[in-house]
Formats: C-alpha cells, structure tokens, sequence
C-alpha cells in the first residue's frame, strides 16, 4: 500500500495545504488539497473518497474536483456519515455556492454519495474500510484501511481525547493521527476535540495497553505556526516510548 500525504496541516499557505491523503493512486481520504496537488489525471484517477467529517479544511476540495471531473463522464464515490453528507449538500452543493453534482451532468452525475455506518466493516474498490467514531466538536469518525495483502493503516482524522475507547478494533502498522496543537493548548485541544503532543502519548499508552505494540506514528494536521514547538514535544514523547514518531509534510510517501 502506497500512501500519500498531500496536505499535512489544518491551515494553508504557500507550500503548506490542508489534509488530504491518497492511497495508491484510487482511495483519497478527507478533501483538503486534493485539486492542488494532483494533476487532472491524478484527480481521474481517485475512485472513492471517504470524509471524516464536515469541517472546511476537510471537505473544500469536494466542488473543486466535481467541477474539474464534470463533463469528464465519470462518478466519483463519496463515502462518509450522514451528518457530513448533508453539511456538504447543504453548505457547499446547494446550487448557490456551487451545483449539486449529485444530479448532473445527466446520466452520470460527478459524484455519488454513500452514508456509511461506523463499526460496518465496508469493501470499497478492494479495500477494507472501517470507519470508527472519534471525538471532536462535530460528528466525526477515522477510517481504518485494509489492503488485500492484509496492510493496515489508520487514519483519525480530527479527534480528541478518547481514542483509547475505540482502539480495539483497529490494529494497523501505520497510524496517521491528528496532532494540532502543543502542550500549552492542552485545555484547547481537549475541549475541542484535537491532541496535542501529551495528549498523544497517553492515546499510543492506551493503545499499547489494548493491542500490545505500537504502530509507526505519522503526526498530521498541525497548526503551520506551532509546528516547531510540536515537533520538539513528539521528540520528547517519541523517545519516552520508544516509538517512531515523525511528522507528516507535503509531498510526504508512506509505504506498507
Ligand atoms: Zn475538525
Ligand atoms: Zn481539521
């Protein structure tokens, strides 16, 4: 399984974009520089996109790769929770922002919808998909994803404090987990449903204490102004538990 972080923060500017991940070539998860990393060809390619939830950093690529893929005579699967779908619908398809490519062009619109049940385990173009709910200020859920030759990676999206609750039923060799903010924004980052480099370490504690190893952490979806200071607090966190702990970056490739 080839994964790659497109975007890697939570804020965007030159050379910094919003998370998005592709896994080899077809499977994209969360819609946060998908049209701005990938060539038209690239964005042809994606055949399933799961969303983890609704918030903006995650979901402003959807009416730019519909508007990019109209006309192409192609549908693009969207997968995610039924409160993520209608924000999208209501927010962004709605026919004043932009159209609702659900219905057009006739007779294959760009994008289909499918709600997903979280802990259903999904088959989804040869993969394995579960989605598992995680804590944050909206609905929102991670997805675990399984290759065909038994390669896990899973990817929290946003989520707070909590995960120790749901880590039984994922095993992946890779986690891909939200750290946005450091240690000194811990009351923040609690209330709102985000890690920061502490609360990280108690979530991979937990984690060993369920399933009795620790997976190759990738740090995303940090604050681009905090990030030194988050980089330095996952050093610390990476050596007291013995773990490989690294960032996640633009351009960045991930191979299991
Ligand atoms: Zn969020
Ligand atoms: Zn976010």
């Amino acid at each position: 399984m080839n994964i790659q972080v497109l975007g890697a923060h939570n804020c965007e500017r030159q050379g910094l974009k919003l998370i998005s991940l592709l896994i080899d070539d077809v499977l994209a998860i969360d819609a946060g520089s998908l049209t701005s990393s990938l060539s038209l060809e690239g964005q042809q390619k994606i055949k399933a996109l799961l969303l983890t939830h609704q918030h903006y950093d995650h979901v402003k690529d959807v009416p730019t790769l519909a508007m990019n893929l109209f006309l192409s005579g192609t549908t693009t699967r969207v997968y995610t929770i039924k409160p993520v779908r209608d924000a999208v619908i209501r927010h962004l398809l709605n026919e004043e922002i932009y159209p609702d490519f659900r219905q057009k062009p006739t007779p294959n619109p760009t994008l289909s919808f499918t709600i997903i049940e979280p802990g259903k385990l999904l088959q989804i173009e040869g993969y394995s998909i579960l989605a598992v709910p995680v804590n944050h200020s909206v609905p929102a859920v991670g997805y675990q994803v399984t290759s065909a030759d038994g390669q896990a990676v899973f990817y929290t999206g946003d989520a707070g404090p909590g995960l120790a609750d749901y880590w039984r039923y994922v095993s992946p060799q890779l986690l891909i987990i939200e750290v946005t903010a450091p240690d000194k924004y811990t009351e923040w980052a609690a209330e709102s449903g985000h890690l920061t480099p502490g609360l990280l370490k108690q979530e991979l504690e937990s984690f060993g204490e369920v399933n009795g190893y620790l997976p190759r952490v990738v740090a995303v979806h940090m604050n681009p102004a905090l990030e030194e200071e988050i980089a330095a607090e996952i050093a610390v966190v990476a050596k007291s538990l013995g773990g490989s702990i690294t960032l996640g970056y633009e351009g960045m490739e991930l191979n299991l």
